[in-house]
């Protein structure tokens, strides 16, 4: 048996088979090949094998989200088998005598050149097409694909470290625990793992070795061990703490269904966060009374290419719909920083988390905005939605919003397309919202203070530094003073204000932000129930 150790951010235990996580090598090399016949025939079955995963997946998708996103996978199956694709790749191999590596990877250059050179929008979309057609096939000739595609059995992952687009590509029902090696407790990946309710561990001291893959190993959340071939005595103990476990959350499954009413009376709404509508499951399950943050810009790692606003559309009156009138506050697009896809094309920055990210991007580049709050107002008529804008910094970013927001909406009317009216509220997330809470109060339906940056903000502290972790204070008093000035100041607008950041889950504050006068607390569906049992034991008044 082999015993490793890290840093929990989020506990349970996990007993699977361990597999380890290999970033994507996106430089392909030249080689020069003598036999080009054997080369052409080694793409075809690459190819084969690329289609046939297609075609699974396909199903797959089918099944568990629809036609419309399965589609395309269809389209992708269709282009992996496009003549002139497949020409251009075995005639470079037959004439130049490359590997057959080296030939889809100049192919797919040529090809997404010419599709983004197009008129046309929708051929112009087609590039991103090309380049993950190609890297699947480059991935299945290199035999770099994901180990996770080897197991049927859930796995427990282990990595250097994850980015969010990673992680998002993982299926959730295949997945038992996150290991890493590097990594934050701040991070998006430590806040997905504990909404997929699943032990995360950062800062391990295990090894990427090969051999590990397929070794039975156990994930303590608690005390932030893995164990590698545990043997029967540890297995054995490891059993009975999982089972104790799963008994405890039983136990809180008996709050589902009570009111979140604080000892003395004072009702505080209790949501929860998502990332992807069919995190909304969990949402349901553990009975939060809403949603209030979907980070919307999980859609966008998810997609190879600008989710179009039909997409968008479809995703989010699915939320609306699941949640049957219950509140569904969606935040715009906040992508950069951690959270970036390559067709933003966006810049290497020396400062990412201080750069051009979410709000900023949708200023100025207002057809990606006003796509995603068209397909927002369209939803809006199927359930009981909210738009919140994340990164806010002045009262006039927020009026420049508004008069966005009108120009979208008499749009849709002119269009005769149906929409209600929407609460609007901004997230509190920078020092200088906070700081000028008192206006912008004045400008907006709600607040939602997100912690995590505001943390990372004020104490200018990187939430993705690893180094600074034992620096990272979320109790400090810079940000309970900030979040108290900021629910004063909604109040005397007559406004609510929330917190969604992660320290809205902390057990030793709930009492602490009821008493703040905070109205609502979003946290992960996974600490709904015990957050409502801090709720229920709390004061409101002391
Ligand atoms: C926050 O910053 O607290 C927040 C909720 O947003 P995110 O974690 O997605 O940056
Ligand atoms: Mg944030």
């Amino acid at each position: 048996m082999l015993k490793f150790n890290g840093t929990s951010v989020f506990g349970g235990i996990a007993i699977g088979s361990l597999c380890i996580f290999q970033k994507k090598e996106n430089k392909v090399e030249r080689r020069q090949i003598e036999d080009a016949a054997q080369e052409v025939q080694r793409f075809e079955k690459a190819k084969e094998t690329g289609i046939s995963q297609l075609k699974e997946l396909y199903d797959k998708a089918l099944k568990d989200v629809g036609e419309a996103e399965a589609m395309i996978f269809e389209v992708h199956q269709m282009m992996m088998d496009d003549g002139d694709y497949v020409d251009s790749i075995c005639n470079m191999i037959t004439e130049e005598h490359v590997n057959a590596e080296y030939a889809v990877s100049q192919v797919r250059n040529r090809f997404a050149a010419m599709f983004e050179a197009m008129d046309d929008d929708y051929m112009r979309g087609r590039a991103a097409d090309i380049r993950d057609i190609s890297q699947r096939l480059i991935e299945i000739l290199s035999g770099t694909q994901q180990a996770m595609d080897m197991f049927q059995e859930p796995v427990v992952i282990v990595a250097q470290d994850l980015a969010p687009s990673e992680t998002v590509q993982f299926e959730k029902d295949k997945l038992l625990a996150i290991v890493t090696r590097e990594g934050s407790a701040n991070s998006h990946t430590a806040i997905l793992a504990r909404t997929m309710d699943i032990p995360a561990l950062i800062q391990t001291d295990i090894e990427l070795k090969p051999e590990y893959n397929g070794k039975k190993v156990i994930v303590d959340g608690f005390t932030g061990t893995v164990y590698v071939d545990p043997d029967a005595e540890t297995l054995k103990v490891m059993e009975e703490k999982l089972a104790k476990c799963q008994e405890e959350k039983q136990l809180l499954q008996q709050l589902k269904g009570k009111e979140d009413v604080t000892a003395d009376g004072r009702k505080i709404k209790l949501y929860a966060n998502i990332g992807n509508p069919k995190d909304v499951e969990s949402v349901l399950q553990n009975d939060a009374r809403g949603i209030g943050l979907f980070r919307s810009e999980f859609l966008y790692l998810e997609s190879s290419n600008f989710p179009t606003e039909e997409e968008q559309f479809q995703a989010y009156k699915t939320v609306a719909e699941k949640m049957e009138g219950k509140k569904v506050i969606i935040r715009t697009l906040d992508i950069g920083a951690d959270k970036t896809v390559d067709y933003f094309g966006l810049e290497q920055e020396e400062n990412p988390a201080m750069g051009y990210r979410a709000i900023r991007i949708c200023l100025t580049q207002p057809e990606i905005f006003k796509t995603q709050l068209r397909a927002l107002y369209r939803a809006s008529a199927y359930g009981e939605i909210a738009i919140m804008f994340p990164m806010i910094t002045s009262v006039e970013e927020v009026r420049e919003i508004k008069g966005i927001v009108e120009e979208v909406k008499e749009e849709l009317e002119k269009q005769e397309i149906p929409f209600k009216e929407v609460e609007l509220g901004i997230m509190i997330e920078t020092p200088a919202a906070a700081m000028v809470s008192d206006d912008l109060a004045k400008e907006v339906d709600f607040f939602s203070i997100g912690t995590n940056d505001l943390t990372q903000y004020t104490l200018a502290i990187d939430r993705q530094n690893a180094k600074l972790g034992h620096f990272y204070q979320p109790h400090h008093k810079a940000i309970l003073r900030m979040i108290e000035m900021v629910v004063k100041n909604a109040h005397a607008a007559g406004i609510w204000a929330g917190i969604c950041g992660e320290l809205g889950a902390d057990l030793e504050l709930t009492e602490t932000f009821v008493k703040m006068g905070v109205d609502e607390l979003s946290v992960s569906p996974s600490m709904v129930l015990k957050v409502r049992k801090n709720i229920r034991e709390a004061k409101a008044e002391s």
